[in-house]
């Protein structure tokens, strides 16, 4: 199986064993990803303009509806200094390593791929959270 099966495989059962619903729409390229706290679900649009990794966003937006638990909804705003988005870019973070270095147990090895889980991921903008997770 390839990577990209693997890990849809993976975030679909994390939606699936807490209730959300994940719909994927083609939007234009300037509407952002939404969780709708409320429906419990995650709207990803297929056309948003972002070097975010869509394994990235969808892991986001879970964490929004996992973690946060408010009937809020949110927009994609990974860059934001808000808190709720810095928590959400923490546990989606946390969420990819999982499933990345599952056969990596050792710390020192995940951090010395630090570059290939971000460059696999398209988190170059929030490396320093990345490198907070696997510290
Ligand atoms: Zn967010």
């Amino acid at each position: 199986m390839y990577i990209d099966d693997r890990i849809s495989n993976y975030l679909e059962q994390i939606v699936q064993k807490n209730g959300l619903t994940l719909i994927h729409i083609d939007g234009t390229e300037l509407d952002p990803d939404v969780a709708n706290g409320r429906k419990r679900a995650i709207i990803i649009n297929n056309n948003y303009k972002t070097n975010f990794s869509r394994y990235f966003r969808i892991a986001h937006e879970i964490s929004h509806l996992i973690y946060t638990r408010s009937n809020d909804t949110y927009a994609f705003s990974p860059l934001s200094k808000l808190s709720d988005e810095t928590e959400a870019n923490l546990h989606a973070i946390q969420i990819l390593v999982d499933f990345y270095f599952s056969e990596i147990p050792l710390k020192q090895e995940r951090w010395e791929r630090r570059f290939h889980f971000i460059e696999a991921f398209g988190l170059g903008q929030i490396t320093h959270l990345v490198e907070k997770i696997l510290a």
